[in-house]
């Protein structure tokens, strides 16, 4: 799989049950081609451990975490707990965080600074919504979270996620016409902030990625990999997406 980075994000799904399964399946299906610096799952916190036991084959991932290192902070889970149990990278700044708990782009920038702290890669994601996209003002909307999702966050450690909203769990992919165009801006704004080191960041493509969508995604120059969700949830599928990278 070339130098491509496939990100699964289960979001709220899974048992210990089921990732024991999937591991099953994805251990038969790839035969021994799994790589853990470029394919990761993002489980729920409880069942990182089991995951990171059951399939040290690929990256163990969290979807989120605290800014906070340790005190009165009842829910909260930090960098440093997610690599007690061999956790190496952590999402932050989903749409769906950002919609349901009010995340703001300060906010993700610190979590990124706290998860990259720890010595695990943060995943900070950005994406406009289909108003923002419908004005046409898509492209200044993202490049601006960009930036202020990235205040004070280092460039080593560093994926960042391009995920349209419109585009996340609806079945609708970005064409990768227009996933492309955006992973350019992207870029260009990664070098203005870190120099030539930006250039070479990874940047992913995330929104309704499916078999069927993966390969004309990945053949875009600007594409560096995907974050999946709902087609990471069955290993064939999964794989399917992993191989086509
Ligand atoms: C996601 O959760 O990051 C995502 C891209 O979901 P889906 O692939 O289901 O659209």
């Amino acid at each position: 799989m070339a130098d491509k980075l496939v990100i699964g994000n289960w979001k709220l799904f899974g048992s210990n049950e089921r990732i024991r399964e999937f591991a099953i399946e994805l251990k038969a299906l790839s035969a021994g081609r799994l790589d853990a610096q470029q394919v990761v799952i993002c489980t729920p916190y409880p069942y990182l451990a089991t995951l990171a036991a059951v399939l040290p084959e690929v990256g163990v991932g969290a979807q989120d975490c605290s800014v906070n290192t340790e005190g009165a902070f009842t829910g909260e889970v930090s960098a440093a707990m997610l690599a007690d149990v061999g956790c190496r990278w952590s999402i932050v700044g989903h749409s769906e965080r950002r919609q349901y708990h009010a995340e703001s782009d300060a906010g993700v920038a610190l979590k990124a600074v706290a998860v990259q702290q720890q010595g695990l890669c943060a995943v900070v994601c950005v994406g406009e919504s289909l108003e923002e996209r419908k004005r046409g003002d898509h492209i200044q909307r993202v490049a601006s979270q960009v930036r202020a999702s990235l205040e004070g966050v280092a460039a080593e450690n560093l994926v960042v996620a391009y995920e349209p909203i419109w585009a996340i769990g609806t079945g609708e992919t970005a064409t990768p016409e227009q996933a492309d165009e955006m992973h350019g801006v992207i870029r260009q704004v990664l070098v203005e902030l870190y120099g030539e080191s930006g250039r070479a960041l990874r940047v992913l493509y995330g929104g309704s990625v499916k078999p069927s969508t993966a390969g004309g995604l990945f053949a875009c120059d600007n594409i560096d990999g995907a974050l999946v969700g709902g087609a990471s949830l069955e290993a064939e599928s999964f794989w399917q997406i992993v191989t086509a990278a």
